[in-house]
């Protein structure tokens, strides 16, 4: 009994917690799709735990890409493997979004990201940070394309929602889970919860 009660104050302190740090609709989808999971947080991969969600594209790439809220665009990466194209959107609330596996950018960014390319002629840019003047974005801007680049057994979207300061990743089904929502693998509106 006296462990229940504990897993109880838990339970109830976790929520508290949880909501006091994700803000009602914070975060929306970045896709205007309904958002069907791939692939969950943590999963035990071949030789990693999965460290965001995967969302399904409908099997096609050139899905749009949104900016998940108000934010700016901090970080640009393109690798010919693990994330392929990533872009990183830092918010004034504490976390950073991630968006991997895209075809492309979105105006001005992919100008500036084959700027790069050319100059340095190579296709891989490394990590490439930005200040906050550069790409200010706002929630619901077109910020990039979804494909299947980098190591993607697919056309999907792999988001992540980290700690900005500890890049710490935050699993984005938390709020969900916890209001016991029955599939979670396709919850619509997963989006609202966070
Ligand atoms: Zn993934």
């Amino acid at each position: 009994m006296k462990q229940l009660f504990t897993l109880f104050l838990f339970i109830v302190t976790i929520t508290c917690f949880s909501q006091k740090k994700y803000p009602k609709n914070y975060f929306r989808n970045p896709l205007e799709i309904p958002t069907i999971f791939a692939g969950t947080f943590g999963e035990l991969r071949s030789n990693h735990f999965h460290s965001g969600v995967d969302i399904k594209t409908q099997g096609k790439e050139g899905l749009k890409i949104f900016a998940a809220a108000d934010g700016y665009v901090s970080r640009i990466k393109v690798a010919q493997f693990g994330f392929g194209k990533a872009l990183y959107i830092t918010h004034s609330n504490g976390f950073t979004t991630v968006y991997a596996h895209l075809s492309k950018y979105a105006g001005e960014i992919e100008e500036y990201v084959k700027s790069i390319q050319y100059k340095k002629e190579n296709y891989q840019t490394g990590n490439i940070f930005l200040k906050e003047g550069k790409f200010p974005v706002k929630k619901g801007e077109l910020v990039a394309f979804s494909g299947d680049t980098g190591g993607s057994g697919g056309p999907h979207l792999h988001f992540e929602i980290r700690d900005t300061k500890t890049e710490n990743i935050i699993n984005p089904m938390f709020l969900a889970l916890h209001l016991q929502i029955p599939n979670r693998l396709q919850y619509n509106r997963f989006w609202y919860i966070l």
